[in-house]
């Protein structure tokens, strides 16, 4: 039997299981895609929790939802790849080997490279919308803004959703406005 190992179950990896499992079939394939977390998430969503307009609920589903029969979904941390060995290990020592592997680990964003940003205004006045936590505290915040000056700020490129800037400006402004 032929592995095809899949690491990550966000977007992509769950989009590459549900994609090729009609084309690596049992019992000459075997399909594995390896996560840490238990959650979900629509990332694309942050964009609408400060506003009201969604919930969490309607951004959290759980990791099983997305992958399809017949895909061996293992929850583990990956700690390495071995590519001589065509090998992956995980955080409890074990390896897995594979014929396919397909990384999608997704990217995270560095508030941290930036200096001042993460001092003492951070998530009172000066918040992040790429992650659930800063989409959530921003929601708070919003609830209770009087109004003022809100300045969305592009600290630097690349970042993960070039549109998100200019979609964030818009339900906020007919929220406002209205
Ligand atoms: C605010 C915002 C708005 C966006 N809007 C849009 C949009 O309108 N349209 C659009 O196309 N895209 C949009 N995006 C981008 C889109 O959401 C992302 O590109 C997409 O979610 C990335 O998917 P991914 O699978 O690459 O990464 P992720 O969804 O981040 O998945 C990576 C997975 O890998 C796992 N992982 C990572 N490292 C390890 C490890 N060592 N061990 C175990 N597991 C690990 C993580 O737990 C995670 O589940 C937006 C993103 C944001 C933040």
């Amino acid at each position: 039997m032929k592995n095809l190992v899949i690491l990550g179950a966000g977007t992509a990896g769950t989009m590459m299981a549900n994609h090729m499992i009609h084309h690596l079939k049992h019992p000459e394939w075997n399909i594995a895609i390896i996560d840490e977390k238990e959650e979900h998430h629509y990332q694309p969503g942050y964009l609408f929790l400060p506003f009201d307009i969604y919930t969490p609920k309607d951004i959290i589903k759980t990791i099983e939802e997305f992958i399809p029969k017949g895909v061996q979904l293992i929850k583990q941390k990956i700690d390495l790849i071995q590519p001589k060995e065509n090998k992956i290990k995980l955080a409890d020592g074990t390896e897995l080997a594979y014929d396919i592997l397909i990384i999608a680990t997704g990217t995270k964003i560095a508030p941290e490279e930036t200096e001042g940003m993460q001092a003492e205004e951070w998530k009172k006045s000066v918040f992040d919308f790429y992650t659930f936590e800063g989409a959530l505290a921003l929601r708070d915040k919003l609830r209770e803004w009087e109004g003022g000056k809100l300045v969305v700020h592009i600290t630097e490129m690349p970042i993960k959703c070039p549109v998100a800037p200019p979609v964030i400006c818009f339900p906020g402004r007919l929220l406002f406005q209205a």
